[in-house]
């Protein structure tokens, strides 16, 4: 997707809502998405993501702020007059109908004559893939299927959004992969805006454009995937990405680009990107694990320590290294697969640049 520009499709402005019980679920929420777009929320359980969405939905009325969907308000719209259309866990389909009766029910609701019906239908399941499985039951279809028959019947309604409420958590780890990769495809091929909900930092890493991160109510960062890792803005978000080597430690000595940061009982030379950070302050930064040498190869580097090798674990095309440093901390590097790992239980050398430490706030 090309960077968003121009009018959002989905514009929330400010939305706060308080539960009978006293539980402020979102705190003043705030967020655009844009025509085509597959938009993530991402945050830890009860950060307020499905409120959001059952707000989108028309489901849940917030208590202050509003809900623009395509230029109009639809704050206090209710749910089927509304332009979404939600997707539940597991999808939700019908068992005792066909795939086609699944996908023919919102028009039969919104009383759509037969023959349209039937047209619309099979003009969806050519769209997603689907044309000849109109018959089958439910289940004697494959996992994907499954999933592209929910959204069939979520998209035969032609909404402007489609919103998707932790589809892929309760899945395999194995299909929750391939359904990763399905979704992603169906909806590029549809074109459609996506609103995906989930606490799994690999789904929103694999599938999204761009991914807002919830937590307790409040918008904690917006960004591409990339940015998100790159330069998360503060250390929960960077913790839960599932950033490693993140540390907090005090300023010691501070030039105009090199600050000496005393962390773990070790001194630490970080890049002084902002000019801002001053001797005595308390800063958090982190390690890209990808960014730390292992060996020879750590010869030069600004910062370098002795550590042990603890634990090794390979990933696909990658091995993951726990680091043992003398302080008891762990440090993880991954590499690209290297035929000549390192042992575990050997002493290695350990670096890294100065320029590839990022700063957070803190
Ligand atoms: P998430 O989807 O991120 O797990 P939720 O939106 O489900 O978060 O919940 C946010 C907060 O609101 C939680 O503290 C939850 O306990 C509370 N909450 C959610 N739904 C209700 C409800 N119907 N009544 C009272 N409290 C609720």
């Amino acid at each position: 997707m090309e960077e968003p520009t121009g009018e959002p499709l989905v514009q929330i402005r400010d939305v706060v809502k308080t539960y009978p019980g006293g539980v402020t679920a979102l705190k003043g929420v705030s967020l655009d998405i844009y025509q085509g777009e597959f938009f993530t929320l991402l945050g830890p359980s009860g950060g307020g993501k499905s409120t959001l969405l059952r707000i989108l939905a028309g489901l849940e009325m917030p208590d202050e702020g509003e809900v623009i969907i395509a230029g109009k308000d639809m704050t206090r719209v209710p749910p089927y007059r509304r332009s979404t259309s939600l997707i539940f866990q597991e999808y939700a389909l019908f068992p005792h109908m066909t795939a086609a009766e699944n996908v023919e029910y919102g028009l039969k609701a919104m009383k759509v004559p037969p023959r349209k019906r039937r047209a619309r239908v099979n003009e969806m399941f050519k769209f997603v893939n689907l044309d000849g499985k109109q018959k089958r039951r439910v289940w004697e279809l494959s996992g994907g299927e499954r999933q592209r028959v929910a959204i069939a019947r979520s998209m035969v309604i032609e909404p402007e959004v489609l919103l998707l409420d932790e589809v892929l958590s309760t899945l395999d780890e194995k299909l929750a992969k391939e359904m990763m990769i399905e979704l992603r495809q169906v909806q590029h091929g549809l074109k459609k805006t996506f609103l995906f909900v989930t606490h799994s930092q690999e789904e929103a890493f694999t599938m999204s454009d761009r991914i807002g991160v919830l937590n307790l109510g409040i918008i904690e960062q917006v960004g591409t995937p990339l940015e998100l890792y790159k330069q998360p803005r503060n250390s929960f978000v960077a913790d839960f990405i599932g950033m490693a080597n993140l540390l907090t430690g005090e300023v010691v000595t501070a030039d105009a680009d090199r600050l000496f940061v005393e962390a773990w009982g070790l001194q630490f030379q970080v890049k002084n990107d902002s000019g801002e950070a001053s001797v005595g302050q308390e800063i958090g930064f982190f390690i890209p694990d990808e960014r730390i040498e292992i060996g020879d190869s750590a010869d030069g580097m600004a910062n370098q320590v002795e550590a042990e090798v603890r634990d090794i674990i390979f990933k696909g095309p990658y091995v993951h290294y726990e680091l043992g440093l003398e302080s008891g901390h762990t440090l993880r590097a991954k590499k690209m697969g290297e035929r000549d790992f390192h042992k575990t239980g050997s002493r290695v050398k350990v670096g890294w640049d100065d320029s590839d430490v990022r700063v957070l706030e803190v």
